[in-house]
């Protein structure tokens, strides 16, 4: 099936890509293409009235991605060497080939000025990259950099990325997209969510989820496959995108969606009953939020409190990092929404797949694995007492608790307690109110800490299982690679045997203990786990009514039956099917989110 539509692009056949299904629902709409490069534009195709226009537009922004560069270059600080690259600079962007091939594309292929500007670069980059000799090798980031220059002068982007404003209902198509992206584009205009990158752990499938917005992340070849314009059906239950579906494919995506809908309105009817297993044994569920505007929606999904509070994304996105006085801004927000139900703070989990906002630190290759969360607190430990003082001040307005995130030794957990102590010092000089008693507890999930549980635990007052990470350090796979999400299961013994040991040395030790990975929002893990033991579990709000449903469907005599079979296992498919066979029919309407064909 092939034709040309009436704008002359070709139109291609009807694709179904797979790729991972990370926010539930089911969606139908135009894609909206975001470019491949970090400063984002739409790439879009121009009449032919238009050309002249887009050509004046590129000059003005060579114009201006010049004086740019030459108040870079006036600035007092500018060393003589820094003068001269940016001269060599200013005269690659007023150079006669660069300007008339972009021209040649905005003429002949009507690409609007963007799009040509990052096709004739990526020409000559490649052409340069091809040659034998070093040196013509290395302009390849030059051209790299006045490509940017432009793409910034064009879409008058700063450092941050661009967004377009959005005024109908899309799809959002990227290769990538963070956090921060999401945040600035807003949820009203976006039907959908498609990237190349990504997984069902990463930070931007879970703020989609808390957003409600269906997405599909890791989806190879996509941005190939997609143009801006295109219809798509975004199956964010089963994970796949189709490209230029067929009427059948359409209705069947938007029935899809209705049925998940009318799921998700009824499970919310009866969302405030108290949680229990099928024979009265009572379960703890609360909400993992990363933003103080969750806090009501969490109660709304019906959370007895927030298990985990992200903090990080307080510091994500800005210039400045975030005050004292404003974080307790927030976190008081959290708690007047949560209206004297418990909230437990994370202390900031920076570096990782996280950014850090405007803090300068050196590159690290391994960002997983370097200086991260308690890491990068004890190394800026001002860092940390801040935002200890604005937790503790919110403690006198609330049940608060605080845990810190990838502890991987007793001596740098004795450190943060000591900062800890430090901070409370710091607020009582001061005069100002908090809870006399704070519960100060760790995150488990480096398994450093898993194997030494029976140390660790009676030095804390409770715990908190990030299974996420757990499995990412567990089995050696990167969580945020969507190439190796396959091998990243938290059903693998291995990980299994440490979470059951976890439990264990917290019963041991009467530490509180809550599992807040994602492995808590995923129904027949959730079964696994209360059958090892575990009552009290923190996940995304969206999927809080599922879970309480589908945990009134089974027994706690049926959960630690199959706990006991689970743990003999050798594979962690063979967990999974385990599972699946014990209870999938009885949860099929909750595993297919309500859209089971
Ligand atoms: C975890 O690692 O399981 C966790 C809950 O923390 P995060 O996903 O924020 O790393
Ligand atoms: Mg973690």
């Amino acid at each position: 099936m092939s034709d040309h539509g009436s704008s002359g692009r070709l139109q291609v056949a009807t694709a179904v890509l797979p790729g991972i299904a990370a926010a539930p629902g089911v969606a139908v709409g135009p894609a909206l293409v975001l470019a491949p490069q970090q400063i984002s534009y739409v790439r879009s195709s121009l009449r032919s009235s238009e050309t002249e226009g887009e050509v004046a537009r590129f000059r003005r922004a060579v114009l201006l991605a010049q004086e740019e560069l030459r108040s870079l270059g006036e600035r007092s600080s500018a060393s003589r060497s820094e003068q001269s690259i940016i001269e060599a600079y200013l005269l690659m962007l007023g150079d006669e080939t660069l300007a008339s091939e972009v021209e040649r594309r905005i003429h002949r292929e009507r690409q609007c000025a963007e799009w040509a500007v990052s096709l004739a670069v990526e020409g000559f980059v490649s052409t340069l990259s091809a040659q034998s000799d070093p040196y013509l090798r290395e302009r390849c980031h030059d051209f790299e950099f006045i490509g940017e220059r432009l793409l910034m002068a064009l879409t008058g982007a700063s450092s941050r990325r661009a967004m377009p404003k959005l005024s109908g209902s899309v799809v959002l198509v990227a290769h990538e997209i963070s956090p921060a992206d999401l945040l600035a584009l807003g949820r009203e205009h976006l039907l959908a969510i498609a990237t190349e990158s990504g997984t069902r752990t990463c930070h931007t499938a879970i703020v989609a989820r808390a957003l409600e917005i269906p997405s599909v992340l890791g989806v190879s070849g996509l941005l190939s496959r997609v143009t801006s314009g295109d219809r798509l059906v975004v199956d964010g239950l089963r994970g796949s995108v189709t490209v230029r579906p067929t009427e059948e494919m359409v209705s069947s995506g938007h029935r899809r969606g209705q049925r998940h809908e009318a799921l998700t309105r009824h499970l919310l009817h009866d969302i405030h009953r108290r949680t229990t297993l099928a024979d009265g044994e009572p379960i703890s569920l609360l909400a993992n939020i990363e933003f103080s505007h969750e806090a009501s929606f969490a109660v709304s999904h019906g959370a007895e409190g927030v298990g985990l509070y992200r903090t990080e994304f307080l510091y994500t996105d800005r210039n400045v990092l975030p005050s004292e006085d404003e974080q307790f801004e927030h976190f008081r927000a959290v708690l007047a929404a949560l209206d004297g139900r418990p909230l437990v703070f994370r202390t900031f989990d920076m570096g990782g797949d996280k950014p850090i906002g405007n803090l300068s630190l050196p590159p690290q290759p391994n960002p997983a694995l370097g200086l991260r969360a308690v890491r990068l607190a004890l190394e800026h430990p001002e860092l940390l007492l801040t935002q200890l003082r604005a937790m503790l001040r919110a403690s006198a307005e609330g049940d608060v608790r605080i845990m810190v995130p990838m502890v991987a030794s007793l001596r740098e957990w004795r450190e943060v307690q000591r900062l800890f102590e430090q901070a409370k010092e710091q607020i009582d000089a001061r005069r100002q109110a908090r809870a006399r008693h704070v519960p100060f507890g760790i995150m488990v999930e480096v398994p450093s800490v898993a194997l030494l549980i029976d140390h660790f635990a009676p030095h804390t007052e409770f715990l908190s299982l990030g299974t996420n990470d757990l499995t990412q350090y567990t089995l050696a796979v990167d969580r945020t690679s969507p190439q190796l999400s396959r091998l990243a299961s938290h059903f693998d013994p291995a990980v299994l045997r440490l979470v059951r040991g976890v439990i264990q040395g917290a019963q041991a030790a009467h530490r509180p203990l809550t599992l807040c990975g994602a492995m808590a929002g995923d129904p027949l893990a959730i079964l696994l786990l209360i059958g090892l033991g575990l009552r009290s579990f923190s996940m995304e709000p969206a999927v809080l009514p599922e879970i309480k449903e589908a945990l009134h469907r089974v027994t706690l005599a049926e959960a630690q039956e199959v706990a006991a079979e689970a743990m003999q296992q050798s594979f962690a498919e063979d967990v999974e099917h385990l599972l699946a066979s014990q209870f999938a029919h009885r949860l099929i309407d909750l595993l297919s989110g309500g859209a089971a064909d």
